[in-house]
């Protein structure tokens, strides 16, 4: 193996400029749509990533209101989708674990948490118990 190869223990401590840590999450496309998942085990409140991006005056299909601002993505959480029983939410613009998240498992967070109307509204499948269902 070479040196160049091995993972830090603590892979983009840096979180600011690389949001998803680096090599942490993973970006799939599936069949309902990019997706962010998780490569190893998170417990809750360990941090998952930061929201980077620049304020926008505007909801967009991606903005997410965060310390009272709408913010347009232009990193990797971009991707996360959302759920009704969530295992992330924001602290902030940092991205924390909620509940246990196992290697493979998707990241999502509850769009409504941040947002008061969503703007471009959808039918969750999310199967949650308690799903919203038409958001
Ligand atoms: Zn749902």
């Amino acid at each position: 193996m070479k040196k160049r190869d091995r993972m830090p223990e603590e892979a983009g401590k840096d979180s600011r400029k690389n949001d998803v840590r680096h090599g942490v999450h993973l970006v799939k496309d599936t069949a309902k749509g990019h997706g962010l998942y998780a490569r190893k085990l998170y417990i809750p409140g360990q941090i998952l990533g930061f929201f980077s991006g620049n304020p926008v005056k505007e909801d967009t299909r991606n903005s997410l209101t965060l310390d009272g601002q709408k913010i347009e993505p232009t990193g990797g959480l971009k991707f996360l989708n959302h759920s009704c029983s969530p295992n992330g939410a924001f602290r902030g613009r940092w991205l924390v674990a909620v509940k246990r998240i196992m290697p493979g498992e998707e990241l999502t967070i509850d769009y409504l948490a941040t947002e008061s109307t969503i703007s471009n509204p959808f039918v969750c499948m999310c199967g949650s118990e308690g799903c919203r269902g038409a958001l």
